[in-house]
Parts: C-alpha cells; sequence; structure tokens
C-alpha cells in the first residue's frame, strides 16, 4: 500500500522518515533496502518541505521503496536551512532524553538512597529501643541497689546510734576525753544514718514506692514546727531567721510531712549557706497554687552549676562547703517530693547576693478533685485512719508517735483483743498494727476472726511482737498478715513509713 505524507515543517520530516523506516518494515524489506527506503525519505522530505509539499512512499519495480515528491506551492527554502533546523530537532530531542535518562537515572539513586536511609532509620529505633531498655534496667539496678545497701547499712547504723546514747546516758563515770569522743561517734553515725534515709528515700521514690498522704493542713503550722527546729540551731547572731505571717494563706491538702520535708532540706541549706544577713521563709496562694520561698542573703550559685544542684550528689565547690557537712542528695530529693506533689521546685540565684528556692504546689493534691466527683467532700479531713491493738499504753504512745512523724493519719487504738475486733469492724481502718500477746484474744485470733469476714479480710494488718517467735508461729502469723514487726525495732526507729498503695507496706526508718 502506497503511503502519502504532507511535510509542511521539519518536524514532518522527521515523521515522513519514521513512517518510511516503520513501512519498510511492514513490507519486511532487508537491512539495507531499509536503510536505502530512510535515506530516501529523508532526502525526499526535506525536498519536499523546502516549498510545503509532500512525498509518497510506494513499493518500487524491484524489492525496494520508491519515494516520489510532489512540491508545494509555498516559495522554496534553502535546502541547508531545512537541514539545519531538522538537526536542531534531533539534538533538541536526543537532549530531552538525555535529560530523562540523567532524571530516571537521579531518582532511581534517591530511590535507593531513601531506601537505605529508612533502613537506617530501623536500625536506629530498634538500637533506641535497646539503649532505652538498659537504660530502664540500669535504672532499676541501681534503685534496688540502693534501696538494698541503704536498709542493709540501716540497721547496723541504728544499732550504733542506740548503743552511743547508752553509753552516753549511763551513769558509769566518764573522762572528758572518752565523752567527747563518744559525742563524734554520735554525730558521724546520725549524719551517715540521714545520709542512708536520703538514699533510701530517693531510691523508694525513683522505683515509684512513695505515696502520697495528702491532709488539709495550714503552712502556718509546718512554719511553727520549722521554727522550733532551727531556731535553737541558729549559730551565729549576724543571721537572722524570719518566718513571715501566713493568716492570709488558705489552708491546703497536700502531703504535710513532704512538704515539711522539703522545706527543712532548703532551710538547712540556706542556713549552711549564709553567714550574714536573713533567711527568709514566706508564702503566698496564687490561683490554684501556693508559691513557698525560701530565700537567703547567702554565698549564692553561680549560674552555670544552677542546672546541676538538682543532680545526686553534686555539691558546688565554694569555700564554706568544706566546712559544712551534705551529701549533694537533698535538693534532688525536694525536687522529687515536689514533682510527685504535683507541683515543682525553682532556684534563683546571684554568687555574693544569695540564693531563693521556690517550691510551687498545687493548693489542692489533684487526687482530692477524685474523692470530690465521688463525693467524698464533706468530710473535712480526708486522711487514712489506722488501729493500733496493743494493750501497752505505752507501746502504743510510741508506735503513734512514729506514725506521725511520717504523715497524717487518724489513729484509733484498742487496749485488748475483743475491743481491737469490734473496732476494726466498726471503723474499717486502712491499716492494722496488731500486738500479738493480747488479754481477751490474741493477735492469731483476731488475726483469723478479721481474715475470715468479707467486710474486713482485705484489711492489711502488721502484727507486733515483743519477742523473738518460734519458726512455726512466724509461719503462723505471716500466713495470717502482712508482715511482723518486732518491738525491739520499733523502739530503735525514729518514724514509721506508711505505704497503703497495694500491697500495704510498712517501713522502720
Ligand atoms: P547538700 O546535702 O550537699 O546540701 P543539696 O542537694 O541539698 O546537698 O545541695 C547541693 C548543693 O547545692 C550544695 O552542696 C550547695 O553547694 C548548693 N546549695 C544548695 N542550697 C544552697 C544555698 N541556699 N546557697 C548556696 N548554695 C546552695
Amino acid at each position: 500500500m502506497d503511503l502519502t505524507l504532507p511535510v509542511n515543517t521539519e518536524e514532518d520530516v522527521l515523521k515522513a522518515v519514521t513512517a518510511a523506516y516503520d513501512t519498510a518494515c511492514q513490507w519486511n524489506l532487508d537491512e539495507a533496502e531499509r536503510a536505502k527506503a530512510i535515506s530516501a525519505a529523508l532526502d525526499g522530505a526535506i525536498r519536499a518541505c523546502r516549498s510545503k509539499g509532500s512525498i509518497e512512499l510506494r513499493r518500487g519495480n524491484g524489492d525496494g521503496m520508491e519515494v516520489v515528491v510532489r512540491t508545494g506551492d509555498a516559495p522554496q527554502v534553502d535546502p541547508l536551512t531545512v537541514w539545519e533546523e531538522i538537526s536542531k530537532l534531533l539534538h533538541e530531542s536526543a537532549a530531552k532524553g538525555d535529560a530523562l535518562a540523567k532524571t530516571r537515572a537521579l531518582l532511581a539513586g534517591m530511590e535507593s538512597e531513601l531506601d537505605e536511609t529508612n533502613r537506617g532509620v530501623m536500625a536506629l529505633y530498634a538500637e533506641l529501643d535497646d539503649r532505652a531498655d538498659k537504660l530502664r534496667k540500669a535504672d532499676d539496678l541501681k534503685s534496688r541497689f540502693l534501696s538494698y545497701a541503704s536498709h542493709e547499712l540501716r540497721t547496723p547504723l541504728n544499732g550504733i546510734v542506740g548503743l552511743v546514747r547508752l553509753l552516753r546516758s549511763s551513769a558509769v563515770p566518764r573522762s572528758a576525753e572518752d565523752i567527747k569522743q563518744l559525742a563524734f561517734i554520735q554525730k558521724a553515725a546520725e549524719e551517715m544514718r540521714e545520709m542512708v534515709n536520703d538514699l533510701l528515700d530517693l531510691a523508694k521514690v525513683e522505683a515509684g514506692k512513695v505515696t502520697v498522704q495528702p491532709s488539709e493542713f495550714d503552712l502556718g503550722f509546718v512554719f511553727g514546727a520549722l521554727r522550733g527546729i532551727f531556731r535553737p540551731l541558729l549559730q551565729s547572731e549576724d543571721v537572722t531567721l524570719i518566718f513571715e505571717d501566713t493568716s492570709a494563706v488558705p489552708s491546703i491538702y497536700s502531703d504535710e510531712a513532704k512538704v515539711s520535708q522539703i522545706l527543712r532540706n532548703l532551710l538547712s541549706n540556706a542556713l549552711k549557706f549564709t553567714e550574714r544577713g536573713s533567711v527568709r521563709v514566706w508564702a503566698k496562694a496564687e490561683g490554684d497554687t501556693v508559691r513557698i520561698v525560701v530565700s537567703d542573703t547567702g554565698i549564692g550559685i553561680p549560674e552555670n552549676e544552677l542546672p546541676r544542684i538538682f543532680e545526686e550528689f553534686t555539691q558546688v565547690e565554694n569555700p564554706l562547703q568544706r566546712r559544712v557537712r551534705g551529701t549533694g542528695l537533698g535538693l534532688p530529693l525536694c525536687r522529687k517530693f515536689a514533682e510527685l506533689l504535683g507541683g515543682h521546685l525553682a532556684v534563683e540565684s546571684k554568687p555574693g547576693q544569695g540564693s531563693a528556692f521556690t517550691l510551687i504546689l498545687p493548693r489542692v493534691y489533684p487526687v482530692k478533685r477524685d474523692r470530690l466527683l465521688k463525693g467524698e467532700a464533706r468530710k473535712p479531713r480526708t486522711r487514712a485512719t489506722l488501729l493500733i491493738v496493743d494493750d501497752i499504753e505505752i507501746d502504743r504512745y510510741l508506735l503513734s508517735h512514729l506514725i506521725t512523724a511520717s504523715g497524717d493519719y487518724d489513729i484509733i487504738q484498742a487496749e485488748d483483743g475483743q475491743a481491737g475486733l469490734h473496732a476494726a469492724r466498726r471503723e474499717r481502718p486502712d491499716l492494722i498494727f496488731l500486738d500479738v500477746n493480747l488479754p481477751l484474744m490474741d493477735g492469731y485470733a483476731v488475726a483469723s476472726e478479721l481474715g475470715r469476714d468479707p467486710a474486713t479480710r482485705d484489711i492489711p494488718i502488721f502484727a507486733i511482737t515483743a519477742e523473738k517467735l518460734s519458726q512455726t508461729d512466724y509461719d503462723r502469723l505471716r500466713s495470717l498478715t502482712r508482715g511482723v514487726i518486732l518491738k525491739e525495732n520499733l523502739s530503735e526507729a525514729q518514724r514509721v513509713n506508711i505505704d497503703l498503695a497495694s500491697p500495704a507496706q510498712v517501713t522502720l526508718l
């Protein structure tokens, strides 16, 4: 079949050549004939293009292709111009093809780079996960080690402190030198016990084992108690300790023992690092929060050290540091306690001018809101209730004293087993301390009665015993209670910490 093609532009020339090639292929011309056909088509098309004519592709007499040129009406153009245009076109399309190829290669490269990056990111994620896991484990291990070590250290330390106290108070006549040395031993042991207590507290906070015991209280009361502790300790007349009036500050609902511990620490630091001027404590309500500030006119802290002082075991190098004692654990603990209470602790300081530590606390510890929702708000003081069942009045007194040194509780007391059982059923306390040797009904009987009653069987019981028990009695008691406490250990304790989170825990400190 013959084919006629108009050739008006240089592009048509290229189209004509392509058509000649395609037709030669259709006619099954051999390679030499195909080449001849293309060359004739190109030549013919250029000539036709000069006057906007056409070409006809025909089957020749032999096996080849014949190209017939028909000139058009347009004025003839110089064949060189047509050829130049065509080569420009060819060049452009080649360049386009080149750019396309380059872009493709670039894209392919980017794709493989992306692939690699993706693989890298995945590997990084896996490594991060791994590291986070290791860090968690290390942190856990550190907390466990701290807690274990401090527990183990505390027992012999308590022994030393107790024995020195005994030696110092005994009627045996002693030389002045002995008395001096005993005082040194007692001071050193007490300092170490303080450090061990801080370590234990830190480890417990980190392990999430410290619970908040909120109650409603006046800051004025806390300030009063702190004044009582610190006024006698003022060593220099050059420093005044001022507690500002708190009557304008409404009562707050928080953990009084922890607030007091934070302020004790801040005050002790302020007094340690202030040689002249004043240490001032004030509080102010600000919306839903209360701001409590302990400021001093002491040596101050350089700006670059400010973030570090909240890290464990950090002490700032200064001339006073060597003269005062400390562990570098106080501030980290204060900050952790502040956060535990839903607040925060910040510091501002200028070397040579003094420091101001600011504790911001929510006026209502967040848990209370839950309680309000549950309609328990009418109870003016929502404190946990503890029951102490012991027939010895002094022991009941001692235990309640040790408990209130750590937190604010409603404490009910009962003198014998039966009264204890009734009180437990009536009051449903949050925890029971139960002496073993009791009149009317012993501790074993009370504990098993309470354990049988569905209304009381979830109340954690801690048995208290004056004597060491036989293994059988101990096992029996353990099966009925959450723990067994020796009275001997109680008499050495400074305070008794109660953690009511399930499972309940009692720690002698
Ligand atoms: P320490 O038991 O050593 O006092 P802290 O954690 O309570 O431990 O304090 C860490 C360090 O911060 C202190 O050793 C002291 O260098 C610095 N510091 C804390 N409070 C003050 C203050 N009021 N004035 C100056 N420096 C302070």
